[in-house]
């Protein structure tokens, strides 16, 4: 069913497409691959300078994944991923990124991608029943269908620090990340933020600065990563059958490779139930340490018995006691993303480290020479916003979307999103959200997750192109059943437990409502029971 295309793209230009696909990370480049495999006329519209979304932005020092290489890494194509070799176990920003622009090059994808270009604006046309949409280069191109690859972590938190405009020094968010080396040496740094992103640059930063201050707000879990070289007999392991491992993973809780024990923490002798938590700690990685038990997150005295693990962990590695206490988390273990680290406890020995408790006074102002917190002024060269994100809607609500009859997306998510399994939006025809709120995303390895999209929505595509049909949406009643559903599953977990991006309390004014869904197995099995019932929870029209 491919339609005409009049235009071969370009600054300013008009054109008829079979689909647009908003962003060029993982999700957005998959989607091309398939749609243009099906002989679709796609085009691709990415903000930045680069393809490769998260791990474009992210060049911040240390960064890496907390997803094992040969995990972490597109499953579609066998030639690939027998072909490429991983040469660590947990991979670095830039070795990530090396491999998607490989995956690009392999698969001719680069031609279909528009740069810098950044989507302002989404208008479903209902006469011509087809997506309008217009860049900040000008572009207005329409198209049947409308793809949001615009990522769940991609949507910058730049709190509004007064007086950051008179700073004289430089500053920098971890997820916009300049592309020249930045040498911290010899100068005195602050890093805002001890969420993941700072767990990861702080102890880098720690050996390059003068002198490096950490404000910190919340303490955070963190676990050791333990990063090292891939064992080729592992790789040899793996590659030989990759099918099957991917498959045997993706009926894991979080589409990984570790096993989640299926035991009880407290049906465990304490002496017993610590040597778990020790062997799980030895091995490092955030994954294993989740799966020591299966109810961490789910039972209260299971959750204070990992706590106590860990509070003694950081006990033992930080020399000065005042400073432990501080990093020592107060909340529920695992209710915000587990950080994995290299060495950040350690890193508060050094004598050119301080750690500054913001959790009773926030940062009252930026001036020319620092940061002002508490009365006291801390005098620096340089800070680093580790803030993090407006997680899983932000990207998508900076676009005006609107869908049927001009319903903004804006005002129908006002009070949080509401979408059918995170792949479509009741009221926003042939719009699809990969990896979009009530989908499992960010609490999976997002590779699987984002293939498992990808292909479904290809499917789909296919589908109505094959019955003649040229419209589908979500039914407002399926959504709002699976909203119920989300909803429900949280509320058996740990995880409203505290403040969390996950619950959107990170961004001022943002409802606060539980956006993934937990259940990675489950939920792949509902979105084929949903394709088994001919769409199911879906309007079909031509
Ligand atoms: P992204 O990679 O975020 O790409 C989205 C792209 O859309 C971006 O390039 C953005 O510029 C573009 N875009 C957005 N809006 C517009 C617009 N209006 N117009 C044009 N372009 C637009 N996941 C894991 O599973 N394991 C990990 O260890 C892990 N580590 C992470 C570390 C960091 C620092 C961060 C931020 C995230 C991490 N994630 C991790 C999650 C990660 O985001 C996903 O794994 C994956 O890379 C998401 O791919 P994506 O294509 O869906 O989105
Ligand atoms: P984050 O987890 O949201 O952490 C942001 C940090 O900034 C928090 O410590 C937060 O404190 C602090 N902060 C925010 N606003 C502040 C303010 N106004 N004043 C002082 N402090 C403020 O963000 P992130 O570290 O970028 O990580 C986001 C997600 O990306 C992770 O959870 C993970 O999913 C992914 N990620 C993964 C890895 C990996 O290991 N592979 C690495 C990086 C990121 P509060 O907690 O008090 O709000």
């Amino acid at each position: 069913m491919p339609q005409k295309s009049n235009s071969d793209g370009g600054v300013g230009s008009t054109a008829e497409l079979d689909a647009i696909v908003v962003g060029a990370g993982f999700a957005g480049l998959y989607m091309l691959h398939r749609l243009r495999s099906m002989g679709l006329t796609v085009r691709v519209f990415e903000a930045g300078s680069g393809i490769g979304g998260t791990w474009y932005w992210n060049r911040y020092p240390g960064a890496r994944c907390d997803v094992e290489s040969l995990e972490y890494s597109y499953q579609f194509s066998e030639e690939l991923q027998q072909e490429w070799q991983w040469p660590e176990q947990y991979s670095s920003q830039p070795e990530i990124l090396r491999y998607v622009n490989h995956v690009a090059d392999r698969f001719d994808l680069r031609k279909d991608v528009e740069l810098d270009t950044r989507v302002i604006s989404a208008f479903f046309d209902d006469a011509n029943n087809c997506w309008k949409v217009r860049t900040d280069r000008g572009d207005s191109v329409s198209a049947r269908y409308c793809i949001m690859a615009t990522g769940c972590l991609s949507s910058r938190n730049m709190p509004d620090f007064e007086g950051l405009e008179e700073f004289g020094g430089s500053w920098y968010h971890t997820g916009n990340w300049p592309h020249e080396e930045i040498d911290f040496t010899g100068l005195r740094v602050a890093v805002v933020g001890t969420g993941s992103s700072a767990i990861q640059a702080i102890p880098v930063i720690a050996k390059q600065a003068a002198h490096l201050f950490v404000f910190q707000r919340t303490a955070n879990y963190s676990v050791p990563g333990r990063d090292g070289p891939l064992d080729p007999a592992v790789e040899q392991r793996v590659k030989a059958d990759y099918a099957g491992f991917r498959q045997s993973n993706s009926a894991q809780p979080f589409g990984a490779s570790t096993v989640i024990s299926d035991e009880l923490a407290m049906d465990l002798e304490p002496e017993e139930r610590r040597r778990r938590f020790q062997t799980q700690w030895d091995k490092g990685g955030g994954l294993p340490f989740l799966g020591s038990f299966a109810d961490l997150i789910l039972d209260r005295e299971a959750n204070a018995a990992a706590i106590e693990f860990i509070h003694e962990k950081i006990h033992n590695l930080v020399d000065d006691k005042t400073v432990a206490d501080l990093l020592a988390p107060k909340n529920t273990f695992g209710c915000k993303r587990l950080c994995v680290d290299t060495g950040y406890y350690q890193t508060y020995n050094r004598g050119n480290v301080t750690l500054v408790d913001i959790s009773g006074a926030p940062i009252e102002r930026i001036n020319r020479d620092g940061l002002t917190t508490n009365g006291q002024d801390y005098q620096v060269d340089a800070i680093v916003f580790a803030t993090g994100f407006d997680a899983m809607t932000g990207a998508l609500l900076k676009i005006d979307v609107r869908g049927s009859g001009g319903v903004k997306l804006g005002e129908k998510w006002a009070d949080g999103p509401r979408a059918y399994l995170g792949l479509g939006v009741s009221g926003f025809p042939n719009m699809f959200t990969i990896t979009g709120p009530g989908s499992p995303s960010v609490l999976t390895n997002m590779l699987p997750s984002i293939e498992q999209h990808v292909n479904w929505i290809a499917e789909c595509v296919d589908y109505l192109g094959e019955n003649e049909l040229t419209r589908i949406e979500p039914l407002v009643e399926a959504e709002d059943e699976w909203l119920v559903t989300v909803n429900e599953v949280a509320s058996q977990t740990l995880f409203t437990s505290c403040n969390s991006w996950y619950l959107g309390s990170n961004i001022p004014g943002k409802p606060r409502v539980f956006m993934p869904y937990i259940g990675y197995p489950p939920y792949v099995e509902k979105c084929k029971e949903v394709v088994a019932n001919g769409y199911e929870g879906f309007a079909l029209s031509a």
